[in-house]
């Protein structure tokens, strides 16, 4: 297929159109440019993320119903898969799956493989001194604050000196810490 370059005024307009709400099929439409003209345009300024960095999606082979977490074939196990199960497939070289991908706003494996979602990706808050990681990403359970003192000897006095910004994560003690202040300011008050 023949590759035309597009102007990169003609590409803007492409991409304003779609984040204005216009279909794929609409776009054609109103620019005369081909679909897959419209997709690689789109794709290529990410524009159509097909897949959402904070779901999970899985690969099912549509001949054995076989699932893989590798959606995207890092690995390379889903062409392995397809060379096992089916015979006298080509299967075209690396290079040539990307321009296909790339051509059709479709991964080359999706010709075999369904892929489905399977839900949201759990948010996780990590420890910034070690692999340590919880959903509890607002520490609402103070499992952040005991992980800290238990392992890394750190308080939060200490802790918020370093990573000020991470106060959301102790507002309890930070309420109290307030009521200290005024507390104290009282006393000052009634004593003078
Ligand atoms: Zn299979
Ligand atoms: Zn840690």
């Amino acid at each position: 297929m023949k590759k035309i370059n597009l102007k990169k005024e003609e590409e803007n307009r492409i991409i304003s159109l779609f984040e204005g709400g216009e279909s794929i099929r609409k776009i054609c439409k109103i620019t005369n440019y081909s679909q897959s003209l419209v997709q690689r345009v789109l794709c290529e300024k990410n524009k159509t993320e097909r897949f959402k960095s904070n779901k999970n999606y899985i690969a099912v082979c549509k001949k054995t119903k076989k699932q893989y977490n590798d959606f995207k074939n890092s690995s390379g196990i889903l062409i392995k898969h397809i060379q096992n199960n089916y015979n006298n497939i080509d299967i075209p070289s690396k290079f040539k799956r990307k321009s296909y991908e790339r051509e059709f706003n479709q991964m080359w494996h999706e010709k075999f493989f369904k892929i489905e979602e399977i839900g949201e990706k759990k948010e996780e808050f990590k420890c910034k001194f070690c692999l340590w990681k919880t959903n509890d990403i607002n520490n609402s359970s103070g499992s952040y604050t005991k992980h800290l003192l238990l392992n890394h000897k750190i308080n939060i006095e200490k802790y918020l000196s370093i990573f000020p910004s991470d106060d959301y994560l102790f507002k309890t003690f930070i309420l109290k810490q307030i009521k200290k202040i005024i507390m104290l300011n009282v006393k000052f008050v009634a004593k003078n």
